[in-house]
C-alpha cells in the first residue's frame, strides 16, 4: 500500500497511511514556513515528539477540532488534557501503540522537553512507525546516538524505508551528524527537516543531498514545504 508523506514545514508531517492520516508535531500558524494553516488540517491521529512550542503549538486546537487521538509522553498528554483534549494516549520510551495503518513505537531522543508554559514535558522522543507496510523513523529533535543502529536494524528482513532527520544544527544534529545517523540507521531513503525555519537553522539542503549521494548511504529526498513523497 503506498504511504504518502507531506512536509508542511519545520518538523511537521502529514502521513497518509492508506488507512488514515497521522499528523506529527503540529506547528502551523506561528511557523514562518508552514504551507498551510492549522484550521485546514485533517487527521485521524497526532504524534508528538517533545514539548517545545515548535512541535506542539497547534496540537490542542487540532486535537479538539478533529477528535484525533494524540500519542505523546505522559507529561505532554497531561498538559493537553488540562487544555480540554480528551482523546489521549500517554506513552513513554519503548511503548508501542496502534495508529491508523499500523503501529507507532516511542523511541529515545537526546534533547530537552519543556512545555510552552514552562512545565515539565517528560523525555523527548522519536517515533518508529510501521504503517501501510512501510517502516518510517522520525528521529525528532536529537543529536546522533549509537542506539540508532538498533532502531534501524532490519526486522522480519525489512530495513527502514525512510528516516526523517533534523539537519538544522544548533538545536539538533546538523548535516554532518545526519550523515553519521544515516550510516547507523541504514534506511533506503532519508528526508531532512528542522532547517530553514529561522536564520539560526538555515542549511543548504541541496548540498546536504549531494553529500548523502556521494556517501552512497541512502537515497536523499529534499522537499519544499507543502511537498510530498510517496513510498510505493
Ligand atoms: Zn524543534
Amino acid at each position: 500500500m503506498p504511504v504518502t508523506l507531506t512536509w508542511t514545514g519545520h518538523a511537521t508531517f502529514l502521513i497518509d497511511t492508506g488507512s488514515g492520516t497521522i499528523l506529527v508535531d503540529p506547528f502551523f500558524d506561528d511557523c514562518p514556513t508552514a504551507s498551510m494553516k492549522a484550521a485546514d488540517v485533517a487527521c485521524d491521529a497526532i504524534l508528538i515528539t517533545h514539548g517545545h512550542f515548535d512541535h506542539v503549538a497547534d496540537a490542542a486546537t487540532i486535537a479538539k477540532r478533529t477528535g484525533a487521538k494524540v500519542f505523546a509522553a505522559f507529561e505532554i498528554a497531561n498538559w493537553l488534557g488540562r487544555q480540554g483534549v480528551e482523546n489521549l494516549q500517554p506513552m513513554n520510551h519503548g511503548g508501542t501503540a496502534a495508529v491508523p495503518g499500523g503501529t507507532a513505537t516511542m523511541e529515545i531522543a537526546f534533547h530537552s522537553s519543556s512545555l510552552p508554559d514552562g512545565s515539565y514535558g517528560g523525555n523527548p522522543a522519536g517515533w518508529l512507525l510501521d504503517v501501510g507496510g512501510k517502516r518510517i523513523y522520525l528521529a525528532g529533535d536529537t543529536g546522533v546516538f549509537s542506539d540508532m543502529a538498533r532502531i534501524g536494524r532490519p526486522r522480519d528482513g525489512r530495513r527502514l524505508d525512510l528516516a526523517i532527520l533534523p539537519i538544522g544544527d544548533v538545536f539538533t544534529m546538523g548535516p554532518a551528524g545526519s550523515l553519521e545517523a544515516v550510516e547507523l540507521l541504514q534506511p533506503a531513503a532519508v528526508l531532512p527537516c528542522h532547517y530553514d525555519t529561522w536564520p539560526p537553522i538555515a542549511q543548504d539542503a541541496a548540498a546536504w543531498a549531494a553529500s548523502v549521494r556521494r556517501a552512497k548511504l541512502a537515497e536523499p529526498h529534499v522537499l519544499e514545504p507543502g511537498g510530498s513523497l510517496t513510498l510505493g
